[in-house]
């Protein structure tokens, strides 16, 4: 099996950002200890918009310069340490500034596809180029924030003319609908691991220029949610996650489907998620070959103790017999 690590690198969008220390410097650098020993290559997902408005407003706020070298520091160390940087873009950093003390979230338009398409182009290139730039790498691969891509064909021109051919978005049966955000994955088949599309990136076109690699999910139990929320609950060091931050809140409806019913969900090295890493490898081996790929999602501000725990064990018990790997060297 190919097993991809890939990690949002990004920030909070609620009330409160976090820190670039805690959000982004100190838990990746914590995975890094965990990976390098194994010379095994990450693949980073950066959240571009962060850095385009740091570039606008960090000529008028000293801590934001701070922070814009601290970030960039640490991208271009893992550029030249040969990780994969990719293209993650959150929009909503277009409508977002910076008031001297916080960044203020404006989350009205969240998805590229709440843009014009002439303004989802121009962000795409803007975007794409700013991070080669930071970077010293050139990213060939996409994930859209919030999971929300689609209709693809709002932005698959963008891409194709920054030659970003890959997409790792979807993830099998995984859906959700809320005021900013929209997925619709249930076409794509829980073992499909990787295949070509046009302009629909849940529907397979084995002459289509774009390959996609879905996230890994697996099946949860509602009871996942119960134990998940006690372990909140009860505030232990071990699930303590490295961002201090507060997420954009997840609708009352979306809440009580999770705590009910089965859903389907990413898999995953945030906090408690990482309970069921070997679970769901387990059933990737049964259900699919030895090509096949193992996509697992991560957003360094998520980690806790208790899931780079499991991480390690996860990395250490399959390492002999497994590619970890990089789209990018699947691409050389
Ligand atoms: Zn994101």
């Amino acid at each position: 099996m190919n097993i991809y690590i890939t990690l949002d690198y990004e920030m909070f969008f609620g009330d409160h950002s976090g820190s670039v220390e805690d959000c982004f410097i100190k838990p990746t650098n914590d995975l890094l200890a965990i990976v390098n020993p194994y010379n095994i290559k990450l693949v980073i997902f950066v959240d571009v918009g962060y850095l385009v408005q740091l570039e606008n407003f960090k000529s008028n706020f000293p801590q934001l310069q701070k922070d814009y070298d601290k970030i960039c520091q640490q991208i271009e160390y893992l550029g030249n340490s040969g990780h994969a940087i990719e293209l993650h873009i959150h929009p909503h950093w277009e409508n977002t500034i910076y008031d001297g003390k916080k960044w203020v979230f404006d989350t009205s338009q969240y998805r590229l596809q709440d843009f014009s398409k002439a303004e989802a182009y121009h962000i795409i290139t803007k975007y794409y180029s700013t991070l080669s730039r930071i970077s010293g790498t050139t990213p060939i691969a996409y994930r859209a924030g919030g999971w929300s891509a689609q209709p693809f064909s709002h932005i698959k021109d963008a891409l194709a003319d920054c030659n970003v051919f890959i997409d790792s978005t979807t993830y099998p049966n995984g859906y959700y609908e809320s005021s900013n955000q929209f997925y619709d994955f249930k076409k794509v088949p829980q073992y499909k691991t990787i295949y070509r599309f046009e302009s629909n990136l849940v529907v397979e076109e084995s002459n289509g220029r774009f390959i996609e690699y879905p996230i890994s999910s697996s099946k949860v139990s509602p009871l996942f949610f119960w134990r998940f929320a006690l372990e909140k609950l009860k505030k232990s060091e071990q699930h303590v996650s490295y961002g201090k931050g507060s997420a954009i809140k997840k609708p009352k409806k979306e809440i009580l489907r999770l705590m009910t019913t089965y859903s389907n969900s990413v898999v995953s090295i945030d906090g408690y998620k990482a309970n069921f890493l070997e679970k769901a490898f387990k059933k990737y081996i049964k259900n699919t070959n030895e090509n096949a790929h193992f996509v697992i999602i991560g957003h360094p501000k998520a980690f806790t103790p208790y899931s780079l725990q499991k991480t390690k064990a996860f990395i250490a018990n399959h390492v002999k017999h497994h590619n970890f790997t990089t789209f990018k060297k699947n691409a050389l």
